[in-house]
């Protein structure tokens, strides 16, 4: 009976996602079509970045189409789709919508099977017998400030045997911005009291939450009996976009043992998967983890670019505070990120289902392994052998100090007229890659700009307030423009 209806609703989704199948670079189906391009897709749609190329109607084979797609990315994709429609009021915190998005999650973290995974908050006992933990926060950045309610969702799938105390949490957050008025939003003044739906921004990574529930439960209960297996928490977050509130409140008020969680891994917007191309941050804060991922992602064709330590922009930073190796698996920013653009047309579900598949072989992989997954504390060190030599350009910021744990480097101030500042570097960005490298420290940026010289174009990422920027810099000769001589 449920899945006879599941299939139906997918099919009736299955025509709604037919335009993100053409037009998303999903071409593989549509391999030996006719050479009529549908590339020039309206300027609104060219952030897809079109590749396929379409065809006569008849040339398309729907129905191979869909099952090409397999049920991971349909289910994905509905609940995508339910999340993410204006029912949901964009899920901002004691809105009608938020509350729903909730009752949502705890229906299939039901119908997975999943055990709840905290006690009544009265305090009366301990058994865990509801899947909320409801928290009070006071939001960030707004003109406002007052206590709100909040609650995280939690199921839990048992393990067994000699693994069944070790834990691993699979999370993402389910809150978002609503109309844009609550918290760290965008300041984009004509957004406000636009409803920003949040497709990618979270309705996707809960999406992935909630078929993970699905396939690893069964992956469970199908394993043999003897077998030994690693107690899995499934996450969905409350309040991130105001602070990684309901993140901190669950690292401090914990219902699994936490000295035993091995690892988290946080989904936080994965339905942009563009050329196979996928981030996850954090590789470097668990031993073994960077393996363990190529081992699994090469196979899957992704294009792995793996970043040691986090961004500190979403809740796996509260379990590294905590000293719990996590990850934050990123299919990257786009210009529809926190804004009333983030729709589900413009996600790639057939790239879901493959990050799905790298997680769902990664928690396997962790969940029988006879160790726990051991936290590798963050390092300021650097380069421990940097050339001597001055470098031959300079990018022309001043830099503050980084906050203990945190990742990047804060620009202090920027000097005018030089690389930095004719790239758009303002003070207040937080430097944080470098050309695909990390930076965390002066060093790091040292050793960089000794690789260069001037005329050089490199890309560096920044984060400004809650977004990141990736900047083409031009670099020039350290006193090339510059109007005052400026460290760095
Ligand atoms: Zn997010």
């Amino acid at each position: 009976m449920h899945t006879i209806y599941r299939r139906r609703f997918s099919i009736i989704l299955s025509s709604l996602y037919l335009g993100v199948v053409l037009f998303s670079g999903c071409s593989a189906p549509l391999q030996g079509s006719t050479e009529s391009s549908l590339t020039t897709v309206s300027a609104e749609y060219a952030h897809v970045e079109a590749t396929a190329v379409a065809t006569r109607p008849a040339d398309i084979d729907l129905r191979r189409v869909f099952e090409d797609l397999g049920p991971q990315a349909t289910s994905w994709y509905q609940h995508v789709q339910t999340l993410s429609n204006p029912f949901f009021e964009g899920r901002v915190p004691e809105s009608r919508g938020h509350e729903l998005a909730a009752e949502y999650i705890e229906m299939y973290f039901r119908d997975a099977g999943l055990q709840p995974a905290f006690p009544l908050s009265d305090g009366s006992n301990n058994q865990l017998v509801t899947y909320r933990q409801p928290f009070t926060f006071v939001p960030w950045r707004t003109d406002d400030p007052k206590e709100c309610q909040g609650a995280n969702i939690g199921g839990i799938l048992p393990g067994r045997g000699a693994n069944a105390d070790q834990w691993i949490v699979i999370g993402a957050h389910y809150d978002h911005v609503g109309r844009g008025k609550l918290g760290g939003v965008r300041r984009s003044s004509s957004n406000i009291g636009k409803l920003h739906p949040g497709a990618d921004d979270n309705a996707s990574g809960v999406a992935g939450v909630l078929v993970l529930a699905d396939a690893l439960s069964e992956h469970y209960s199908l394993a043999d009996r003897s077998a030994s297996l690693r107690s899995i928490l499934f996450l969905c977050f409350d309040a991130e976009e105001f602070g990684l509130h309901g993140s901190r409140y669950f690292v401090q008020n914990p219902t699994i043992p936490l000295a035993t969680t091995s690892l988290i891994i946080n989904l936080d917007m994965i339905g942009r998967l563009r050329d196979q191309e996928l981030m996850i941050f954090g590789a470097g804060t668990g031993t073994g983890l960077e393996n363990i991922l190529k081992k699994h992602g090469e196979p899957l064709g992704l294009d792995l670019t793996l970043y040691s330590r986090g961004t500190g922009s979403s809740d796996e930073a509260n379990f590294q505070r905590s000293e719990i190796p996590g990850l934050h698996v990123f299919t990257g920013m786009t210009p529809e990120y926190t804004s009333p653009a983030d729709q589900a047309y413009t996600l790639n579900p057939r790239g879901a289902a493959t990050i799905m598949q790298l997680v769902e072989s990664v928690t396997l992989d962790i969940s029988a392994q006879s160790e726990k997954v051991a936290f590798i504390a963050p390092s300021r060190d650097g380069d421990r052998n940097p050339a001597r030599q001055r470098p031959k350009v300079r990018l022309g910021v001043r830099l503050a100090q980084a906050e203990a744990g945190s990742t990047g480097i804060p620009i202090r101030t920027v000097s005018e007229g030089s690389s930095a500042s004719d790239a758009g570097l303002q003070a207040g960005d937080v430097l944080l890659i470098w050309n695909g490298e990390e930076l965390n420290s002066m060093r790091d940026l040292f050793t960089q700009l000794r690789k260069h010289n001037p005329g050089d174009v490199v890309q560096i990422t920044v984060r400004r307030d809650e977004e990141l920027l990736k900047l083409p810099v031009t670099l020039k000769a350290p006193n090339e423009g510059e109007s005052r001589r400026r460290t760095g």
